[in-house]
């Protein structure tokens, strides 16, 4: 089994472990909560951005209140499997140690 190191406490803990022994920061792996809401907005302007560019570039499609809602959603499906599977791999080794406690 793989260890990891605090870098706030040089504190070498089994790789897997929630919390560091030495100074209680929590420990995350892989991309936090945060990236995949960042992921989908972008995901979103992507998606809303696409449609304006198909609307431009291919005038015969109407795009509109109507069908508008499932383009869009269908886009922002597709982005946002996209941008997580980049961050899944992205972020595959990333191990955080959040402190909370300021001293
Ligand atoms: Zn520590």
């Amino acid at each position: 089994m793989s260890v990891i190191k605090c870098p706030h406490c040089f504190t070498v803990s089994d790789h897997g472990v929630n919390i560091c022994k030495g100074c209680r920061a929590e420990v995350r792996y892989g991309f936090g909560k945060r990236s995949v809401i960042v992921s989908f907005i972008l995901s979103y302007f992507a998606a809303t951005n696409t449609i304006h560019l198909l609307a431009s570039f291919l005038p015969w499609i109407t795009i509109d209140k109507s069908n508008g809602f499932i383009v869009i959603g269908v886009f922002l499906v597709v982005y946002f499997s996209i941008m997580l599977f980049i961050c899944n791999k992205l972020f595959k080794n990333s191990i955080r140690f959040i402190r909370f406690t300021r001293i």
